[in-house]
């Protein structure tokens, strides 16, 4: 089977599995632990039924996931073997991503397991900024942000998680009095707990949405 699964489907079924085997360990009454995990296949099948039938049954297999840990590893390796990683970005397509940028720290690909994540971001504090590559349509999109450096507990935009977040700012139209208008979002600090927590696409394009419409 050709990978079908995006990295933030695979981490919305680790969340499921972890929780389905949490239930099987701490739960003893039957009829509440078969209504925690039919919620669970129904949001599932919900979330995923973009899929073909022979996707979502090897999908389904988390219907076997009771209270063993050697169970959910063995699950969650196979999924991880379903996963399409990001695409991985030529130099050109990053400066392109980034043009009005002139230093960017390259990431070092060779280093990233791909199949981490949904988007790839990076802090570059010596500029205050956080990198964000992504892909709308298939094309690469760059957005480039102030950081700040001062991280509080907090939800993220990005990822809904609660985590380290930090206040980023992109820089939007000029108003009447020639000033950039400039409005900000608390988003992880650290992007890579970021693709660990994000769950769907749309809260991702959503966060997208509202800084191109600012
Ligand atoms: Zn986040």
């Amino acid at each position: 089977m050709e990978p079908f699964l995006e990295p933030y489907n695979y981490y919305f079924l680790r969340e499921q599995t972890q929780m389905l085997a949490q239930t099987h360990r701490s739960v003893n009454d039957r009829s509440t632990i078969q209504a925690v995990r039919s919620l669970a296949f129904d949001a599932i099948k919900e979330e995923l039924s973009h899929l073909t039938q022979e996707e979502l049954a090897a999908v389904m297999a988390i219907e076997k996931i009771t209270d063993s840990q050697r169970e959910v590893d063995q699950y969650l390796a196979t999924l991880r073997t379903f996963v399409r990683p990001f695409k991985q970005p030529s130099e050109a397509g990053v400066k392109k991503a980034f043009a009005k940028t002139k230093k960017i720290q390259m990431p070092d690909w060779e280093q990233i397991d791909l199949k981490d994540y949904s988007f790839y971001a990076w802090n570059d504090m010596g500029q205050q900024s956080k990198f964000i590559l992504y892909y709308q349509n298939n094309k690469l999109q760059g957005l480039q942000g102030n950081l700040s450096s001062e991280i509080k507990k907090g939800i993220c935009t990005i990822c809904h998680g609660t985590s380290g977040v930090s206040l980023f700012t992109v820089k939007g139209k000029v108003n009447k009095d020639g000033q950039y208008k400039t409005k900000g979002n608390y988003i992880c600090y650290n992007s890579d707990e970021c693709n660990h927590q994000l769950q769907t696409k749309e809260h991702f394009e959503t966060f997208i949405e509202q800084i191109k419409a600012k």
